[in-house]
């Protein structure tokens, strides 16, 4: 009977280890090589698209098997992390030796790499975050949500707590959390396993990317933490501990090695940045355009000159996450004017940043056990690019100090210079030789030494002095021997099982000397050794595997030193990302002759000369200056809601994100493209897009529309900025204008609401609204017709549009002549029963919107009469009168109505 294939000591090992890992796969080392077997292989082989073989096919039950080579593994891993795999690392954990090929090697799992814990994190793109998230419940002792997050790839540990939301109780996600688990977008998130399922349902819609994992309450105890980073005792939120506390106990299980040096814990408040929900992020293209999801066209894409792919991080998490208070935002327009503030110093600092490279996942992949030569090679050249940072940011600063001592001003307290670490670089300096090589994990042979600098350890160099002296002898050898026994054709030869042999041809057999050792018999030639040979040959093979096993000893002890040393490495490189992101919006303010806007806690946004940053930059690459900038006044006492009327094409999109943008961008510390501006700093940013100027991307459903704009008028406070583009364009005419306007007059109306709002209309008719209400203005783009043709001024004027201009811009699209002239004739048509109506009209009907909406046309004097008498009412507190009061007010009011009619 034949064995089965699975009954071997190796196959036992495997499944063995994959008991131990049920839900992972499995990437079992032999030699050069992962492979997978069974129903993993099955598994991989189609994702990965490598071929599906067997194992001793011979057997009743040959075993399907794939593999990859251990040098380009790191991809695969990632690719199937990327999927929502997790993926066990099995590596062989003692020197096969000698004994290879008769004994079973020992091997252990030691590594698990999930979607939202990388592996290797050298291969990710720069500015790509991999997040992972525990979100924490309320529980008892700990009554806030909470979550925490940590990107392995770069060592950012985080964590924040919100109280549980009055209105929905302690089984719905309080909305902020909500919010920034979106805007965090985990790769993967981990979720207590009693956490209520229609909850956990929601997140599969919230957060499609997202892969959950379930864990056990228990999971959640900061007393099971096994290592404890800094900052963790310190977190002021119970919730926020046990979210961080989760967080820490996956990473224990699944990457142990990483709590020797996981980063610091940092306790950040929701309510200190700008909220940005995804509607609002989307549609103001913050990090992608919204035609094919690229980076181009986006604000980011403006925005980011930085140098390394940490400031384009951190600049991107300064977009995602702006300033509410004024003085951080000082704080950081200090920092950005000191940099653009003088272009040499800036030069320097940028070239200079350029040499350290991305240190956080340069540290994370050289503090990983088993780190190849070339990790550490590569985390010291970047560690030798921190003195030319520091001195780029200080030196000039020296000059200044000795031209005007005296009026030298501090550096900004934005500006940290980073430390530069001088004993551990000379170490790696010392110790490393100048190009390390990588050399596959846990791969073993003679050539694995060499990469130890010579001079850094006496006794390796005494190894690799005795090695070389063996190596001198034997290549003399040759010549000697062939001088000693006159055969001319005496080789000395090497194989890398049997080692060094005296090789002489048969018919040179006479002339060998009697102390050669005979050692193989080939069909054209005999092989020997000497006593002398076999000797030297040792100690040389000795001498090899010594230096090897010293060399990879005093690499890991290299390894200890930075895995001591990651905090301080992490602060630097944290200090780096700054002044790159900070260089990066100087240079965009210098090229684009950006200006410094006043930030302050008032109500007021006035922005004088304003641009969009990416429209502009757009027409400046196609060589045109072509932009008009335009003006803003904003102020909740004032004009609180600006409604922009005019045809298509004129500019309103336009111009209503380009005062988000401004905002946005005097919030995170940036300078701004306008002339002037002035910013009463804001706390959320809505923006909300009618469904059909959305309909490219398949979403646009009125339904979305609406609820999107009910959220604004549930979440938008007084500090809030708004922008509606077109809502009530996915429905009917007359639902959609009476929907715009009765979202106009809440939004106008409401106490504790009253925000500062842009909101473009294709509606003429909520003109009206202006003469209604006091704070409403009305303004328009100029557009000037020159031969029955239109012509876009993009200059925003007072006053609502008196013309629709639709049948122009059909025609400037295409539109046959003979369709125009029809809809010219139509139009007409329609225009005279229109005027016979509005002459119809008596005053009553005039007052009553609806009515004056149905009827459309040009509005009559009387309305602010009564506005007076509405603002009079709404001012009054019936409490503080008299009966007698009231009825002279109401006499009163009945005059002036009478009087004006
Ligand atoms: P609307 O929303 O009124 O239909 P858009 O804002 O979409 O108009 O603008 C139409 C086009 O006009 C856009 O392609 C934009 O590039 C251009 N545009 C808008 N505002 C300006 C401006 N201020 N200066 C130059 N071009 C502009
Ligand atoms: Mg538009």
């Amino acid at each position: 009977m034949k064995k089965s294939a699975l009954d071997t000591p190796m196959m036992k090992q495997y499944i063995a280890i994959k008991a131990g890992h049920p839900d992972a796969i499995v990437f079992y080392r032999m030699g050069d090589f992962y492979e997978m077997f069974l129903d993993d292989a099955e598994l991989v082989a189609p994702l990965l698209d490598i071929a599906l073989t067997s194992r001793d096919k011979g057997k009743t039950d040959p075993v399907p098997m794939c593999g990859v080579p251990v040098h380009s593994a790191e991809q695969y891993i990632r690719q199937l992390a990327g999927l929502g795999h997790r993926v066990a690392i099995c590596e062989q954990v003692e020197d096969p030796g000698p004994l290879a090929g008769r004994r079973l090697v020992k091997r252990e799992v030691v590594e698990v790499v999930t979607p939202g814990l990388v592996g290797d994190p050298t291969g990710i793109e720069g500015q790509v975050e991999v997040s992972l998230v525990a979100l924490a419940q309320p529980s008892a002792g700990a009554e806030n949500w909470a979550l925490a997050a940590l990107d392995a790839s770069t060592g950012d540990f985080r964590a924040t707590a919100t109280c549980v939301d009055a209105e929905a109780g302690a089984t719905e996600l309080p909305r902020n959390l909500l919010e920034e688990l979106q805007r965090v977008a985990p790769r993967e998130l981990l979720l207590d396993s009693h956490l209520h399922e229609t909850l956990a349902g929601s997140f599969l819609l919230a957060l499609p990317e997202t892969t959950l994992t379930r864990i056990s309450a228990e999971d959640y105890d900061p007393e099971s933490v096994p290592a404890c980073p800094e900052g963790f005792e310190a977190c002021p939120d119970g919730s926020a501990k046990r979210a961080a506390s989760a967080l820490l106990g996956y990473l224990g299980r699944n990457q142990p090695f990483a709590l020797a040096h996981a980063p610091r814990l940092r306790y950040y408040e929701l309510g200190t940045t700008v909220t940005l929900d995804i509607s609002t992020r989307m549609h103001l293209e913050l990090f992608e355009n919204n035609e094919d999801r690229g980076r181009k066209g986006s604000l980011i894409s403006v925005l980011d000159l930085t140098r390394t792919a940490m400031g384009a991080r951190k600049l991107g998490r300064w977009v995602a996450y702006p300033l509410r208070s004024p003085e951080s935002i000082q704080r950081r327009q200090e920092a950005v004017a000191f940099l653009a503030s003088s272009d040499r110093r800036r030069g320097r600092l940028r070239e200079a940043l350029a040499e350290v490279r991305d240190l956080e996942r340069i540290l994370v992949q050289a503090a990983r056990p088993g780190a190849f030569p070339r990790d550490l090679g590569r985390l010291r050249a970047s560690l030798q690019g921190l003195p030319g940072v520091a001195s780029a940011v200080l030196s000039e600063e020296r000059e200044l100090f000795e031209r005007e001592a005296s009026e030298r001003s501090e550096m900004p307290a934005g500006i940290v210079v980073p430390t530069t670490l001088p004993k551990l670089a000379d170490l790696l300096e010392n110790g490393l030789i100048d190009d390390p090589p990588a050399i596959a994990r846990g791969s073993r042979g003679a050539n694995e030494s060499g990469y130890i600098r010579p001079g850094y350890r006496s006794d390796l160099d005494e190894v690799h002095r005795g090695a070389r002296e063996g190596r001198d002898w034997i290549a003399g050898l040759e010549a000697s021997e062939r001088v000693r026994t006159g055969i001319p054709s005496l080789k000395v030869r090497y194989h890398p099982v049997h080692g060094y042999s005296l090789e002489v041809s048969k018919s040179q057999l006479a002339k060998v000397p009697a102390d050669y050792e005979r050692k193989q018999t080939l069909a054209n030639v005999e092989r020997y050794t000497t006593e002398a040979l076999r000797e030297v040959e040792a100690k040389v093979m000795g001498a090899s595997e010594r230096a090897a096993a010293l060399e990879r000893e005093i690499l890991e002890a290299l390894r200890q030193t930075v895995v001591r040393a990651a905090e301080s490495i992490r602060l630097s490189a944290d200090a780096v990302a700054d002044l790159d992101a900070l260089a990066s919006l100087a240079e965009v303010a210098r090229r684009g002759a950006w200006i410094r806007p006043e930030i302050n806690d008032r109500e007021r946004i006035r922005i004088v000369g304003g641009r969009h940053p990416v429209v502009e930059a757009g027409l400046r690459s196609q060589g045109s200056d072509g932009f008009v900038p335009n003006d803003t006044d904003l102020d909740c006492g004032a004009t609180r809601l600006l409604l922009l009327t005019g045809p298509n094409m004129s500019g309103k999109s336009t111009y209503l994100r380009q005062v988000a943008l401004i905002v946005l961008l005097a919030q995170i510390g940036s300078f701004v493209p306008a002339e002037k501006a002035t910013i009463g700093v804001v706390d959320r940013i809505f923006t909300r897009v009618g469904a059909s100027d959305r309909l490219s991307r398949g979403e646009s459903t009125f339904m979305v529309e609406m609820r999107e704009t009910a959220e604004i008028l549930a979440l938008a406070s007084r500090r809030s900025l708004i922008i509606l583009d077109e809502i009530g364009r996915g429905t009917s005419t007359f639902d959609g204008l009476s929907i715009a306007w009765a979202v106009a007059e809440y939004l106008h109306d409401t106490p504790g609401l009253k925000a500062r709002t842009l909101f473009a209309t294709h509606y003429h008719e909520l003109i009206e609204l202006a003469r209604m209400l006091p704070h409403i203005a009305n303004a328009h783009f100029e557009v000037r017709e020159w031969k029955d043709e239109v012509v876009f001024l993009r200059r925003l004027v007072e006053g609502g549009a008196n013309r629709s201009y639709g049948i122009q811009v059909a025609q400037l699209a295409g539109l046959p002549a003979p369709v125009i002239q029809r809809a010219r004739e139509v139009l007409r048509d329609l225009e005279e029963t229109d005027q016979s109506h509005s002459t119809d009209r008596d005053a009553s009907t005039r007052a009553d919107p609806q009515l004056a909406l149905a009827l459309g046309g040009d509005s009559n004097s009387h309305r602010p009469g009564q506005t007076e008498i509405l603002e009079e009412i709404e001012s009054l507190d019936p409490d503080a009168m008299t009966p007698l009061d009231a009825l002279l007010a109401i006499g009163r009011w009945k005059t002036q109505l009478g009087g004006e009619e």
